[in-house]
């Protein structure tokens, strides 16, 4: 991980890259919901040809940042009304509450936007029924991925017992018992970065502190972690955020 930075405007902008085996050939440029720009590299290309990458793309990058300030000065608190943004697996949806005096309460995705119909115009009522509608989604994205990432640790026998736990600020956790707390807010993040954290609290099981065993462990499992980390990192105050 290298932190550079450059000059746009009377602007100086930090960024920092993160070299990486994926994606194969191509310099990306994330800019995240806290305003850090990610610049993931093709290992093997120089700094000067990242740097100059980035020059390219300074326009691009100074008006996603000042997008993402801006953003960050209006987050908060959720008001649970139509037009908010729900984020699933890495991409934005759109709330819509449609009261209905006489219809039972129910959330559901239909064509891009999560659907809430409620009896009550009281905003709880509304978040209550996002939060089942999360729960439900993150203990099928969960198990699912969880099957998935235990086959590629031939160490382990099998996919442990897991629960949701809600926590502010840690996406998972793995007792010295072997107890996995996952966070149902992680259901919000990409696929990947889901992954990363169902890998990093299954190496747990086997290193319980984050020594260089660890990271070992970590590494012959998700090679690739680091950027994937990184982006959320960037995301977890958006998608911690209730
Ligand atoms: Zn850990």
């Amino acid at each position: 991980m290298v932190r550079q930075s450059f000059v746009y405007g009377s602007e100086v902008i930090d960024y920092t890259v993160l070299f990486t085996e994926r994606p194969p050939g191509r310099i990306l440029i994330h800019v995240h919901p806290n305003e850090a720009v990610q610049v993931d590299a093709p290992t093997g290309r120089c700094l000067k040809e990242v740097h100059e990458a980035v020059l390219k793309r300074a326009r691009w990058i100074s008006r996603h940042v000042s997008d993402a300030r801006r953003l960050r000065e209006h987050v908060l608190p959720r008001a649970y009304v139509s037009g908010e943004g729900i984020f699933y697996l890495g991409r934005r949806y759109q709330l819509k509450v449609e009261y209905q005096p006489k219809a039972s309460a129910e959330a559901k995705m239909l064509r891009g936007q999560l659907r809430v119909t409620t009896p009550s115009k009281d905003a709880a009522a509304v978040k209550e029924l996002v939060d089942k509608w999360y729960r439900a989604r993150a203990v099928e994205v969960f198990e699912r991925r969880l099957n998935e990432v235990a086959c590629r640790m031939r160490w382990l026998k099998k996919v442990p017992a897991w629960r949701l736990l809600k926590m502010q600020k840690q996406w998972g956790s793995c007792s010295p018992a072997g107890n996995i707390l996952l966070n149902p807010h992680l259901v919000k993040a990409p696929r990947e970065c889901i992954d990363y954290v169902l890998v990093h609290e299954l190496c747990h099981l086997k290193e319980h502190n984050h020594g260089t065993k660890f990271y070992k462990l970590l590494e012959q499992t998700y090679p690739d972690w680091r950027p994937v980390k990184a982006r959320l990192d960037g995301m977890a105050e958006l998608l911690l955020n209730e």
